[in-house]
């Protein structure tokens, strides 16, 4: 089947995927050609799922996936963002159970004078998405025309809000069909997919947070690395400043995991408070992001200070928002307790995830709603002494009918160790930089 822009080539699909099949290089413009072409419905999804799991299987070269990033890119529009007086930073974190750390970051770095245009999607599965966790605050709205993200950026200097469907179109169909044929997990295609949606948000200079671990996309650090390295270059051929750090997720980042849950948590370190690991983590992305803009500043001190508060209640007004409104509270609590005294030697950030996630949290299908209220909070950390009976993690929930399947997933999540010095090594929160 042929769908081809006027005065362009075309090709056969059946062949496009034989050759990747074969374990050939596609050129440009077969990968042009078959992207455009299944993002206007000529060429349909059995055909792209086929080629996907070709790709899957067979890898993708460098060269292939600068194609499919800027064959995605093309898909849609580009924001232009050039006539902003400030220098564009942004940041992509390839999720991970508790992390908030955009809600802080954001208006953190936007406090320096930089304009910070975060254009997100949702959480589906156990890691939580932005979007879902700004939506717990009451009123504020994730939906913005591109007039109303370049007016907050100018006024405000920070926006986090829904990618609109002129963003990367083809990812969209991609990454649906991707989510049913098994074919997510491939460097290539996942740099390619995030990637295009940051280009095509026009943003210059972008830090990466590639999370490593149990409760991450990566669980081994090498494939990480590669993740990270084909990402830096990506961004660097499209002329955008790019640095990754590569940050452990074993455990849950901070304490709470959930939408309205973790507001508060950002909250705290806005405030000048908030979990260790959080906080370092928070201004370790932002000194990366200082320096990707050109900007100085002691983003630690100023966290300390409460200085991006202002920014951060300015940016939730902006998108109807209050900043002072109570956050939903789920009506019910329940305790897990420990079976034994110890020190707590695993939290295991996956399974919390997973409990969070059936507990209303997050969806299993994009169009499933979430709980702003449900979510858990670890009350232990690991290296934490803890009694038989003392309570290790609180499950916040609306329907209580949700708690057997929540508590199903938390079978295993805890270890103990009865001496300090059996304790395992805890990788460092900050694993490394590319770029
Ligand atoms: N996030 C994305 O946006 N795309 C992927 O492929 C994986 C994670």
């Amino acid at each position: 089947m042929s769908a081809t822009p006027r005065g362009a080539r075309s090709f056969d699909a059946v062949d496009l995927i034989r050759k990747k099949r074969e374990g050939s290089e596609l050129t440009k413009e077969e990968l042009q050609w078959l992207i455009g072409a299944y993002t206007t419905g000529a060429v349909p999804d059995e055909q792209v799922a086929a080629w996907l799991m070709a790709a899957f299987l067979r890898g993708l070269s460098g060269r292939e996936v600068k194609s499919l990033t800027s064959a995605i890119v093309a898909s849609g529009e580009v924001m232009d963002l050039s006539r902003l007086s400030r220098p564009t930073v942004d940041k992509h974190s390839t999720g991970g159970v508790g992390d908030k750390v955009s809600l802080a970051l954001v208006p953190l770095v936007a406090s320096f004078g930089a304009a910070v245009p975060q254009l997100s999607g949702r959480g589906l599965g156990h890691t939580g998405g932005t979007l879902d966790k700004m939506e717990a605050i009451p009123g504020w709205r994730s939906e913005l025309s591109a007039g109303e993200v370049l007016a907050q950026l100018d006024s405000v200097g920070c926006v986090v809000c829904a990618a609109g469907a002129w963003l990367a179109p083809a990812d969209r169909k991609l990454y649906a069909l991707r989510d049913v044929t098994a074919t997510v997990e491939s460097t290539g295609l996942i740099a390619a997919s995030i990637m295009s949606k940051k280009i095509a948000e026009g943003t210059s200079a972008l830090v990466l947070d590639v999370k490593v671990g149990s409760g991450a996309f990566m669980t081994e650090r090498a494939r990480a690395s590669e993740l990270a390295q084909a990402m830096v270059e990506l961004g660097r051929a499209s002329g955008m400043k790019v640095a990754a750090l590569l940050t452990s997720m074993d455990v849950p980042l901070g304490r709470a995991v959930g939408n309205a849950l973790e507001v508060a948590e950002a909250l705290e370190v806005l405030n000048g408070g908030g979990p260790p690991d959080l906080v370092e983590v928070t201004v370790a992305l932002a000194e990366v992001m200082l320096e990707l803009a050109g900007l100085e500043g002691d983003p630690r001190e100023a966290l300390a200070k409460g200085a991006a508060l202002p920014t951060w209640e300015a940016m939730v007004r902006a998108q109807g928002g209050d900043p002072s409104a109570p956050l939903p509270v789920a009506p019910v609590v329940e305790h897990v307790l420990a079976q034994q005294d110890g020190y707590l030697s695993k939290l295991e950030a996956r399974a919390v995830g997973v409990a969070a996630w059936r507990l209303g949290a997050g969806r299993s299908r994009k169009e499933d709603p979430v709980s702003a209220s449900a979510g858990a909070r670890c009350l232990v950390k690991p290296g934490d002494f803890v009694e038989k009976g003392q309570p290790l993690l609180e499950l916040h929930v609306d329907d209580p009918t949700r708690l057997p399947r929540a508590l199903e997933a938390l079978q295993g999540a805890f270890d103990f160790v009865q001496e300090p010095a059996q304790l395992p090594q805890q990788p460092p929160l900050l694993l490394g930089r590319t770029g």
